[in-house]
């Protein structure tokens, strides 16, 4: 089985659409979301429509609780709070409660996946570096988990001594380690490459690729000027950051 890893969509449904028909040519059969569906893009809905059609396992991201909710956005950098109510606002009731109901941790066959961080996957913690992913791998009972949140494809490694990390493009999978894998961002990747990023895990040949492709930017930047959103959001596509 093929699974494709999917993580912070963000409302971006052309870099949505090219990964989805990449990932079927791969092999893909099953899909999986790390969560963040919606913010910052222009196009949540039909974002949030994909992931349920396709009957995707999803988890949740902070902003799917962001937007999902009616909390607080007083503590929000201006341009943030702005995308989550504008987003509030294209969504129904029913989108809204879909996204209040994702659960934080999901186990799919025998590998789990979460948002940010295994140790405190609601406090929406960073995994940045081998000490984050050393308190991650305390609370993670499977071999492998897939996570996202920085925007940035990384991968961590616990071979029962230590933790090591950093990036990668192709991995074979070791008995005996335990993966912490950051499948990177469709919609809004942050390592300075804009080309959208997932992951292709190989269950049968026990590999985790990483792949990045590109997609419509243009049309992307494009929808999100005439949203209205800050222009912040459109410009930052072009440098992956
Ligand atoms: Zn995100």
């Amino acid at each position: 089985m093929k699974y494709a890893i999917i993580s912070d969509i963000h409302g971006n449904l052309e870099a949505l659409n090219t990964v989805l028909e990449d990932a079927g040519k791969r092999g893909c059969e099953s899909f999986v979301c790390g969560g963040d569906v919606v913010g910052y893009n222009a196009n949540p809905k039909e974002c949030i429509n994909i992931v349920r059609g396709l009957d995707m396992p999803c988890v949740m991201g902070n902003h799917d609780e962001y937007i999902g909710q009616d909390c607080d956005l007083s503590a929000f950098n201006p341009v943030a709070a702005e995308a989550v109510i504008w987003t509030r606002d294209q969504l129904s009731a029913e989108d809204r409660q879909w996204l209040c109901d994702l659960r934080y941790v999901r186990l799919i066959d025998h590998f789990s996946i979460v948002h940010g961080t295994m140790d405190s996957p609601r406090y929406w913690g960073y995994v940045q570096d081998v000490s984050d992913a050393a308190a991650s791998f305390t609370y993670q009972s499977t071999v492998l988990c897939f996570h996202g949140h920085t925007h940035v494809p990384l991968v961590f490694i616990d071979d029962g001594i230590e933790v090591d990390g950093g990036t990668f493009e192709h991995l074979n999978l070791e008995v005996g380690k335990r993966y912490f894998i950051n499948v990177g961002s469709v919609g809004q990747p942050r390592d300075g490459d804009p080309r959208a990023s997932y992951c292709v895990y190989d269950a049968k040949n026990e590999t985790v690729e990483l792949i990045r492709i590109n997609y419509d930017i243009e049309t992307t930047q494009k929808k999100i000027i005439e949203a209205g959103l800050p222009e912040r959001l459109a410009e930052r596509l072009d440098y992956g950051k």
